[in-house]
């Protein structure tokens, strides 16, 4: 199955893996270990643990990119 990262150099990386693996601690592109798994299902998605992308979206949905993507899909 597929998991979305969220990697502080790429952004939003999708990663092909088994439910088994171990979750990765450095992105696959670039190597940086800015780097944690996001949890989706539904309409959007919750981050847990918080960090750089989590604050960006809960200030006020203007400071990142996926935030505004949904609002213009969701219409
Ligand atoms: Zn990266």
């Amino acid at each position: 199955m597929t998991f979305e990262y969220g990697c502080g150099q790429c952004g939003i990386v999708e990663v092909q893996q088994s439910m088994k693996d171990d979750k990765l601690v450095a992105c696959p592109k670039c190597t940086s270990t800015d780097f944690q798994r996001l949890i989706t299902g539904g309409t959007g998605f919750i981050l847990k643990g918080g960090g750089w992308f989590a604050q960006g979206y809960s200030d006020n949905g203007a400071g990142s990119d996926r935030a505004s993507f949904d609002r213009e899909t969701s219409k």
